[in-house]
């Protein structure tokens, strides 16, 4: 090894899901909104003329609009470049113990990338049975704590007095729940960020309003959450979002009766896919979120997930303990769902 790539930070990169092109594709391994966005942002795609000059670094724009739809001060939100972003930042800003933060084993599988890459020490907190956070788990001394509701990849989600119950028992570190599905039916817990200054909200415009894209994400939290994370992000880069992500974010975020429609859309079909996946044999737990993650009792996930994929139906699968025997299957249109349960039912027919 030659002396200068000692010194290389080596990390094992997160490994997002396929994105194969083409029109014949159906794609319901990402958690992508089947749908367009509101027809507002088309609209407004023709202000965005402003390139020559930086944007507005603190994205007061997006920032207020965000703080009037959730009644709450500008200085208490935060926004980024997806939630990604804004969850790397919060990393980096609010993990800084020798103690370990804790997470679920089976939960979004960037959480292990960013602390190793910030050196961070995390101990995986197991999931029960049924997939279950055991709360328990939270109540040893810890970094920090940090948990998808509902959870991916398996779509399951707690109620309010869970969540509450947590945050309780970590008051002395900062507690985050990344809330990327929580528009599909589960209870955000944003309004305990009344009550407790150390709980940070993340959300994102990827999922529920169609915007994967556009790259925006945000926080919400007490006034010195929001702060630390302000000055971290200044520390870093200040244009994070770009002219026409702050537009067009705004533009998606006034139109409520097209986000409420959308929504009921997908829980809708949702719903219909849990009956037709029960009926194929296949057991899932009840999930929240705009994904399925379900297992056959009898055909290897792995021999499904390939044997789609020549069929040009991509869904996700991790070859991952405890899980490698589901498929992530994102709701699509009814449609897409429908050529979906036709392939599976002569998949398990002829298996
Ligand atoms: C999709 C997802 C995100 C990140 O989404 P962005 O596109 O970066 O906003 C964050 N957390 C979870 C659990 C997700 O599934």
């Amino acid at each position: 090894m030659k002396e200068w790539m000692k010194n290389i930070r080596q990390v094992v990169p997160y490994t997002p899901g396929e994105q194969p092109r083409g029109r014949s594709v159906i794609k319901l391994n990402t958690n992508e909104n089947p749908y367009p966005p509101s027809p507002l942002v088309e609209q407004a795609r023709s202000n965005i003329r402003r390139f020559r000059l930086y944007p507005d670094p603190a994205a007061r724009k997006l920032v207020d609009a965000l703080a009037l739809h959730y009644h709450l001060e500008p200085e208490q939100v935060f926004v980024g470049v997806g939630s990604d972003d804004v969850l790397a930042m919060s990393f980096l800003t609010f993990f800084n113990s020798e103690k370990p933060i804790f997470f679920p084993d089976i939960t979004y599988s960037f959480y292990d990338v960013w602390a190793d890459l910030f050196r961070i020490p995390y101990q995986c907190q197991p999931l029960d049975g049924q997939f279950r956070i055991r709360r328990e788990d939270y109540e040893k001394p810890n970094g920090g704590v940090i948990f998808p509701n509902p959870n991916a990849p398996t779509g399951v989600a707690e109620d309010l007095d869970f969540i509450e119950d947590i945050v309780r028992h970590n008051q002395d570190v900062v507690v985050i729940v990344d809330e990327a599905y929580v528009d599909f039916g589960a209870h955000s817990a944003l309004e305990l960020t009344r009550k407790y200054e150390n709980l940070l909200i993340v959300q994102t415009f990827s999922k529920s309003r169609s915007m994967a894209g556009m790259r925006i994400g945000y926080a919400m939290g007490s006034p010195a959450l929001i702060r630390a994370l302000n000055h971290v992000k200044y520390s870093f880069n200040s244009y994070t979002m770009n002219e026409a992500a702050i537009e067009l974010g705004t533009a998606a975020l006034s139109d409520q009766a097209y986000f409420e429609q959308t929504i009921e859309r997908i829980v809708r079909t949702r719903e219909r896919s849990k009956k037709e996946l029960a009926r194929l044999g296949f057991s899932f737990p009840d999930s929240m979120a705009n994904f399925i993650f379900a297992t056959h009792p009898r055909i290897p996930a792995k021999e499904i997930f390939e044997a789609a994929r020549q069929e040009q139906i991509y869904v996700r699968y991790f070859e991952k303990p405890r899980i490698d025997q589901y498929l992530r299957i994102t709701i699509g249109t009814d449609e897409e769902m429908d050529t979906l349960f036709q392939f599976l039912q002569n998949f398990t027919n002829k298996n």
